[in-house]
């Protein structure tokens, strides 16, 4: 089988994702691509800060010994460490780099964590956990996962503990509430800006000597986050084109990511920022225009594209967010998840029952069974998958049904470019031939 364009743009992503370090400006780096997230290092006059720390132990150690070729342990201890946001991938790393006699502080934002906390409190961790293993791929082979869209692929021990910050880091002791405030470290001025978006505890790191700013995951090589398959509370677009905003007043001439490469020069910078803000503006308006006029979710999200001028940008591809996943999570957030089918209302016609009619209609089993066959040979992978899913309601335990999902569900995730959108795909499917294995 020849491969999609969508695989095709992965591959060329995960070949960007090889681990390099990045010199931002005289006295600041990224490494990149060496975890599952940057980490930043400016370098002052008797000590370093680090921005973030990745996720993976063995990856930081990689990191750390890169970033002292730079600056030499001996005399330039980690002062400190700044989380630009309570996801693991910017925090697990963080034991490696307080192992040793230096004392880091560790600086976050008064809220650090928000996006995890209502997960915890509701006792949904085991839920939350499980889904971001499927969106993070951590059962597939490496040739299936690709990259992660804006990461490279990396095993964490403790598989899909990604998404709480508080496992396995460091807890941050230095907390700024407030808009923002200023630091000197190791003699260094920093900024800290609340600039919530992709997290509500997301900060940008401004070093206004050098105008380099550190954005966290507000932005990064892909259309915006707003919505990951592996669930998430509110992300709210208005607000996260106010940092957007704010980020683009401050003029940098480098802009460091979460993930993926920096960019570099004034006016790249600001034409990137204005540019990913208009995406996520985009998709705001033509999501409250629809609703406005009565659309569905499900109209909307096959509707709503971003306009030629952003979607040839390689960093708006949808790589890591999606579109139209956007524009359900935006009906979603304002109006819950009525979609005005008053079809919908009603809790008493069970996925069993439109099972029972379409197998009628199809004039049995065996019929229906050749109907998802034909749909698969004839390359049309969602129907295919839908006709196999009424199979299964009906015989859940049935091999040859099991596995006709699992094939459906590949053919489809083979032209998915959002990389958490495929491994998802691709573990549900794995999960079904694990079923069907023991058939
Ligand atoms: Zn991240």
């Amino acid at each position: 089988m020849s491969k999609s364009s969508a695989t095709l743009a992965l591959e060329r992503r995960r070949d960007e994702l090889t681990p390099h370090i990045v010199q931002l400006s005289p006295h600041a780096w990224l490494s990149v691509a060496e975890d599952v997230s940057n980490v930043g290092m400016i370098v002052g006059k008797d000590g370093i800060i680090l921005i973030d720390t990745g996720m993976i132990p063995d990856c930081a150690h990689r990191t750390l010994e890169k970033f002292r070729e730079i600056a030499p342990a001996g005399t330039l201890p980690i002062k400190a460490i700044i989380y630009t946001h309570g996801h693991g991938d910017h925090t697990g790393g963080s034991p490696v780099f307080c192992a040793g006699a230096d004392r880091p502080e560790i600086w976050a934002r008064d809220n650090f964590g928000a996006e995890a906390a209502p997960f915890e409190h509701a006792g949904l961790m085991p839920l939350f956990k499980a889904r971001g293993a499927m969106q993070g791929g951590f059962q597939l082979p490496p040739d299936m996962r690709i990259c992660n869209g804006i990461a490279p692929i990396r095993y964490p021990r403790a598989g899909g503990a990604v998404f709480s910050g508080k496992t396995g880091a460091v807890m941050p002791d230095h907390f700024f509430s407030g808009d923002s405030t200023s630091l000197t470290i190791a003699g260094v001025e920093l900024w800290l800006f609340a600039t919530p978006g992709e997290t509500d505890d997301a900060l940008s790191v401004w070093f206004p000597e050098e105008k380099v700013l550190f954005c966290g995951d507000n932005l990064y090589r892909s259309f915006p986050n707003v919505y990951p398959v592996r669930g998430t509370g509110k992300r709210d677009i208005p607000i996260w084109c106010q940092s957007l905003r704010l980020m683009e007043s401050l003029e940098a001439d480098v802009l460091a990511p979460g993930h993926t490469d920096p960019f570099q020069g004034r006016e790249l910078v600001h034409e990137v920022l204005t540019r990913y803000r208009e995406s996520l503006e985009y998709v705001q308006e033509r999501t409250i225009e629809g609703m406005n006029a009565g659309k569905t979710p499900d109209e909307l999200a096959a509707e709503i594209r971003l306009p030629g001028n952003l979607a040839r940008l390689d960093y708006l591809k949808e790589y890591y967010g999606n579109v139209a996943w956007t524009v359900r999570n935006i009906f979603n957030q304002y109006v819950g998840w009525f979609d005005g089918n008053p079809l919908h209302l009603y809790s008493d016609f069970t996925p069993r029952e439109e099972a029972l009619h379409i197998l009628a209609m199809a004039g049995g089993t065996g019929s229906l069974y050749r109907k998802a066959k034909t749909a698969l040979e004839q390359k049309d992978a969602p129907w295919a998958a839908r006709l196999a899913e009424h199979l299964l309601v009906l015989n859940p335990d049935k091999k040859e049904f099991l596995l006709l999902r699992a094939e459906a569900l590949e053919a489809l995730a083979e032209t998915m470019l959002t990389a958490t959108g495929r491994n998802f795909t691709l573990s549900t499917a794995q999960k079904l031939r694990e079923k069907a294995q023991k058939k």
